[in-house]
């Protein structure tokens, strides 16, 4: 995985709380892999672990190229 990892102030509330990948936004109800960690230093350091699509799924789907954002 190359995809930089965003701040994690910017994280939706969605994603920093596990609920959404992290890369696509897709929900993460029907499973997901560990992501990392988004941290930021804005402030007073913050990082929180995330989540991205199960494989083969969503933005993991070898189909699907790496979103923009
Ligand atoms: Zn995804």
């Amino acid at each position: 995985m190359s995809w930089e990892m965003p701040d994690a102030w910017d994280l939706p509330r969605a994603r920093y709380s596990g609920w959404a990948c992290v890369w696509c936004g897709a929900s993460l109800a029907q499973g997901a892999t560990p992501a990392g960690r988004a941290t930021s230093e804005r402030g007073e350091y913050y990082a929180v672990d995330v989540f991205e699509c199960l494989p083969g799924v969503g933005c993991m789907a070898p189909s699907k190229p790496a979103p923009s954002t």
